[in-house]
């Protein structure tokens, strides 16, 4: 089995969707090894979002993600990764509407930013991101 890091992003947790995307992911599948709603500091998002801090809409990213709770979660299955990044759609939610109409984000997602949820992309960002909310954030 492999593990992921999913997240439940605020536009998400706020619009009420948390118990529709749990429930997706349980009957995807998905074990929920560990969840906790969190609300992200400034200095945690700019660290996790890291690798697109030249970017524009970086600035946005931070407020957005900071606007209020999201919930953490590690998630396992066989092929874990890749099959909740397919669950989740492509980033743009409103592409997703017309090209992912089954998906996550276009379910409950608004635009390109405010996409609802988050998947890890690869091994090496399911660890870190595991990692980095395990010992930064995951305290309460
Ligand atoms: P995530 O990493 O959150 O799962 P992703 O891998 O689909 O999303 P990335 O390209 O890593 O997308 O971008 C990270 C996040 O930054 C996006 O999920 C979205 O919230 C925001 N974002 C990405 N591109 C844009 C953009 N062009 N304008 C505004 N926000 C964006």
């Amino acid at each position: 089995t492999e593990q992921t890091f999913a997240m439940i992003k605020p536009d998400g947790v706020s619009g009420n969707y948390s118990s529709a995307v749990r429930k997706i992911i349980l009957d995807s599948g998905f074990s929920i090894i560990r969840e906790v709603l969190v609300q992200l500091d400034e200095d945690t998002v700019k660290s996790f979002y890291a690798e697109h801090s030249e970017r524009s809409f970086f600035p946005s990213l931070v407020q957005y993600m900071t606007s209020g709770p999201a919930l953490a979660m590690v998630l396992e299955k066989v092929n874990a990764i890749a099959d909740w990044r397919a669950l989740i759609g492509p980033t743009d939610s409103g592409m997703a509407k017309v090209t992912h109409p089954q998906s996550i984000r276009a379910m409950c997602g608004l635009d390109k930013q405010r996409n609802c949820v988050h998947g890890s992309d690869s091994p090496q960002s399911a660890a870190r991101e595991i990692s980095f909310f395990t010992t930064k954030s995951l305290t309460g």
